[in-house]
Parts: structure tokens; sequence; C-alpha cells
């Protein structure tokens, strides 16, 4: 059985702005979620999903930098260390980048697909994703790093894409 593929939810969808619920355990349901998130991150060229891009508010995304796909449910970053300004794109976002200030180095703890738990060191390209996805977990996008003279700059496109947004709802 093959389920339909998700929609990428654009930006002025409501669910990228809510904050995501914690995974009590994870099942069969959230396997299959993977999954199909898993398949929607390929289709898009994706190094990163979170599931609020595709409508579903819980503490869940999945990376791939090239290395094979990670999946992260309840992500903490429980350290931080350094600082590194990177233009980071978004697949609820098309076409608009943004220069983002973050930590270089984190620790992070969180369960994976099978409920084992981790604590892990990433830096550099993962350390970039994995911070990029727990602000979509916390409702927050790259457009709110943006500076005010780039945020009048985005104003159109960003409107451009509630509308198309509201065409697919
Ligand atoms: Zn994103």
């Amino acid at each position: 059985m093959t389920a339909a593929p998700l929609k990428i939810r654009l930006y002025g969808d409501p669910c990228l702005r809510k904050k995501s619920v914690p995974v009590i355990y994870v099942g069969p349901t959230e396997q299959s979620l993977l999954q199909a998130m898993l398949a929607a991150m390929r289709e898009h060229k994706g190094v990163g999903l979170a599931a609020p891009q595709v409508g579903v508010n819980q503490q869940i995304f999945i990376a791939d930098i090239g290395d094979g796909p990670l999946a992260f449910i309840n992500p903490r970053i429980i350290k931080k260390s350094g600082v590194d300004v990177i233009e980071e794109g978004c697949l609820s976002i098309p076409g608009v980048t943004v220069m983002v200030r973050r930590p270089e180095r984190i620790v992070v703890r969180y369960i994976d697909e099978n409920n084992q738990p981790h604590e892990k060191v990433y830096d550099e390209m993962m350390a970039r994703v994995i911070q990029h996805e727990v602000d979509h977990l916390d409702g927050k996008l790259i457009v709110d790093y943006a500076g005010i003279k780039e945020k009048i700059k985005l104003r159109a496109q960003l409107k451009e894409l509630e509308r198309r947004q509201k065409g697919i709802e």
C-alpha cells in the first residue's frame, strides 16, 4: 500500500507557526509518517524536513545531508558553541534565502524512529540543518532572522507564497 504523497505546506500555512507537541511513542503511525516525509524530502531535493511542513504539529524531523537519512524525535539542543552566518533556504519558502546566524556546534538529545535515545555532537552542515528543523518545531522560520530592510524586500515574495498556499488548501 502506498499512501498519497504529502504536500509541503508553504509560507502562510498556520501549521508552520504552531508549536509542535512531543511524541509519546514512535509507533506505526509515526513510522509511516517518517517514510512519507522522506519521500517528500527527496522529491523536493531537501536536506531536512520537519513534520509541521507537512501539516503535522509533532516534534519530528528528518535530515539527510548525503550520508543517509536520520530521524529526530523530541529533539532538545542542550549545548551550543561557536557562531556561523550561512545562507539558508526552506522548502516551505521556495525562492527565498536568508543569511542566518547560528551556533556552529551543538549537542542534541533526541529519540530515533525505534524509540532509542541519543545524545550527539553535530557541527557544520548537520548542526545547521538540525537547528533549522528545531526552529520549525517551535514555529520559527528563516524569514524571522531577516533584518528590517531584507523583510521589506521579501514582502512581495511572501505575499505571493501566501496566495499559493491558500490556493492548495
Ligand atoms: Zn525549513
